[in-house]
């Protein structure tokens, strides 16, 4: 058994048949991240000590014939913006070098209650916010198909982690495409439920009403289990909501996936794709056919709108939810020198060295949009044309049950290469922001099984489900995965 392929499922085989204990596999995984991290860079911090007392509590219990969950010892990483009670959490920011978590996210408390063994947390765009994990405050995360290529972002660390065998599954954060595309760009799942259907609590803001924390998995049916455990009303988040019919996630009939219709959107095939990513796209159509699932051409004609949307609602909500970081609280300096004069300095000082440039981009974007005299022409504008976005999704929803499209118009990119043109790298997220913008869930499936090392670059393709049917586009997901397995 080589850990770096271990799944959730058949980590939870070994380990009831007991092939193994869940220190021991705890164990390998420190000992190849070890070797392997300092390649590739996914890791931020290890969380070895909690990882191994929970390893060991799980042996525990299943010595003690305790009938235990799919998640009980798996091996998992998690993005630095989700925060455990006393651990540090800096969503790749240098402003909260010195932060540490007060509380556990939602996220957190399920999945510790699953018993879950949490091996560290994960590189990502400061505050999640790019599509390269270029922006990380602290260091560069690599592809692991290609060591001179991004893993994509801003979840870049838990993509590369689960791609390259350090973990057995992740979690990560999507606003605009953050889980989506660095799993297309790595070769691995990854899924951006409905919006409202896993809590927020806890998960260091970016923008708030597009923020979804999801899955990054090496199998589809991996996703499905992970999601369901995560999943479901929170009272600490307000916008969280209650989903029933959680079965059907983890055993979709094929009959009823061959029931779905799936549409393909005209706009997001109109050129501009990359032709490695076209013929990969034309290869997910062909097998998805041979499942004998119908498809129907449809139009989602507000795509274009899609982008400048985005980029005006969220920075409005990114300067509304990082002006809390003002050296008052979450101080990166922890020495300054008495007496200071003036609290402007402090304020200076804090959020002029402590965030990026993407971030003070963001920032000053946000604060113009919502400024007087541009509110209305910016901020209130967009959100009438988001509304315009959400209503295509429900017209194309009314002639299909699902739509596929691309993840990326692109390839994984070389490093620097987008760093410069801010507006290149945005267009990164075209195929997955309007999936935000419509609180719809989404996700990214590898077009076939890419090897390490072969040279290939991975590409993923979409499918986008209505609201709260995660379980349409797992489905799918999982007949497709299972047929590329088979060939
Ligand atoms: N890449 C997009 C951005 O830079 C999306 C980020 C995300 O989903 N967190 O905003």
């Amino acid at each position: 058994m080589d850990i770096r392929d271990l799944t959730i499922k058949t980590f939870h085989e070994g380990l009831v048949n007991k092939h193994f204990s869940a220190f021991e596999i705890a164990q390998d995984f420190f000992k190849y991240i070890e070797e392997k991290d300092s390649e590739i860079g996914a890791y931020l911090r290890l969380t070895k000590d909690m990882a191994l007392s929970e390893a060991n509590k799980v042996d525990t219990e299943l010595a003690q014939g305790k009938n235990l969950g799919l998640l009980a010892g798996v091996p998992i990483a998690l993005k630095d913006n989700i925060l455990i009670e006393g651990e540090p959490a800096t969503a790749a920011s240098k402003v909260l070098s010195n932060y540490r978590a007060a509380y556990d996210a939602t996220v957190i408390k399920k999945l510790k209650e699953e018993n879950a063994v949490f091996l560290g947390k994960t590189n990502l765009d400061e505050f999640a916010m790019g599509s390269s994990t270029e922006n990380s405050g602290f260091q560069l995360t690599r592809n692991p198909h290609d060591l001179e290529r991004v893993p994509g972002g801003s979840s870049g660390g838990s993509a590369a982690a689960v791609a390259s065998g350090m973990a057995a599954a992740a979690l990560g954060s999507d606003t605009g495409g953050s889980i989506r595309e660095p799993a297309g760009f790595c070769g691995v799942v990854g899924l951006k439920p409905t919006y409202g259907a896993v809590s927020r609590y806890g998960l260091i803001a970016m923008a708030s009403s597009l923020d979804q924390i999801g899955p990054i998995t090496k199998t589809v049916e991996d996703a499905a289990i992970l999601f369901r455990a995560v999943s479901g009303k929170d009272e600490m988040d307000a916008t969280s909501v209650a989903v029933k019919s959680r079965d059907e996630l983890l055993e979709p009939k094929l009959e009823d996936v061959q029931k779905l219709k799936i549409g393909i959107p005209k706009e997001y095939f109109e050129g501009g794709l990359d032709k490695e990513v076209q013929a990969a796209m034309d290869q997910a159509i062909k097998l998805l056919k041979s499942l004998e699932i119908e498809f129907k051409d449809i139009s989602l004609p507000h795509t274009k709108y899609s982008l400048s949307v985005y980029y005006i609602i969220m920075p409005a909500e990114v300067s509304a939810n990082l002006a809390r970081f003002d050296g008052i609280r979450y101080s990166r300096v922890t020495n300054y020198q008495l007496p200071i004069t003036k609290l402007w300095d402090i304020y200076f000082n804090q959020r002029s060295e402590g965030f990026g440039k993407e971030v003070q981009r963001r920032i000053i974007l946000g604060n113009f949009v919502l400024s007087s005299g541009y509110y209305d022409a910016y901020y209130e504008k967009a959100q009438k044309v988001r509304s315009l976005v959400k209503e295509d999704f429900e017209n194309a929803f009314k002639e299909v049950d699902v739509i596929l499209a691309p993840v990326s118009p692109t390839l994984p990119f070389k490093f620097g290469e987008k760093t410069d043109d801010p507006l290149a790298m945005y267009l990164s997220d075209i195929f997955t922001i309007p999936v935000n913008l419509a609180g719809l869930p989404g996700i990214s499936i590898p077009v076939k099984k890419y090897q390490i090392g072969s040279g290939e670059l991975p590409v993923g393709f979409q499918l986008i489900g209505r609201w709260w049917r995660e379980a349409d586009i797992l489905g799918i997901g999982r007949y497709y995965e299972q047929s590329v397995n088979s060939n």
